[in-house]
């Protein structure tokens, strides 16, 4: 795995010290990624609290403000992961990247997960990722560095804007990057406007919320 420029492990002094580090979290909890990529696979969801791009059309509002979740230790999520039986991790928010990830991912590869994200990329990117999900909002652009970086680019869409947007960001990613549409859950007519689009380019796919299908979180 890489580490990032942004990393501010070197501030840590030994592993007693990053374990002891705490994030505030909306949640941490055994389930199946239903979206992206890697859709199906029983995965171990970290979700961070705190986010400051402000989607109109965000399911998770809950999570915006930090100061209303309580904070965990990396040793206990860590903890929690391995107990579940998880092979890989998946941080996500709110907007994982306003914390410095280094201490929480670092120790997840420690115990031998796979780790990935998905974030907005609107702050600077941390830790040790083996899989960027980088999912950009026009309410807050992504910073430049993250398209360096960027596995699997996901686009929201309700409209014809929002296939404007995924174009303007996948023009910035590296040749190998997935790219995939998602229509908005709730937005009538995205599931038929994806469909016309990749079938006219090809080098998109759909991704659809499949937990949602599933009943699961
Ligand atoms: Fe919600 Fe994600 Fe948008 Fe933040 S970036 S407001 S968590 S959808």
């Amino acid at each position: 795995f890489n580490m990032l420029e942004k990393n501010k492990m070197d501030n840590l002094i030994d592993e007693d010290e990053m374990k002891g580090v705490k994030y505030p979290l909306v949640e941490d909890f055994y389930t199946i990624q239903g979206e992206g990529a890697h859709s199906g696979r029983p995965a171990y969801f970290i979700r961070t609290a705190g986010c400051d791009v402000n989607c109109w059309w965000c399911d998770v509002k809950e999570s915006w403000d930090e100061e209303k979740h309580s904070k965990k230790s990396v040793a206990d999520i860590v903890q929690g992961a391995k107990d579940s039986g998880a092979k890989f991790a998946v941080i996500t928010g709110g907007e994982p990247l306003l914390h410095d990830l280094g201490p929480l991912t670092y120790q997840l590869k420690q115990a031998g997960m796979d780790v990935h994200i998905e974030t907005s990329g609107s702050s600077p990117v941390s830790g040790y990722l083996d899989w960027i999900t980088l999912s950009p909002k026009r309410f807050k652009e992504p910073t430049d560095d993250i398209f360096r970086y960027v596995d699997e680019l996901k686009v929201v869409v309700l409209t014809n804007k929002d296939l404007e947007w995924a174009e303007k960001n996948a023009a910035k990613c590296p040749d190998s990057t997935q790219l995939l549409l998602q229509p908005e859950w709730e937005k009538e007519g995205a599931v038929e406007l994806i469909i016309d689009y990749v079938k006219s380019n090809p080098e998109w796919g759909i991704s659809l919320q499949t937990h949602k299908f599933m009943g699961v979180e």
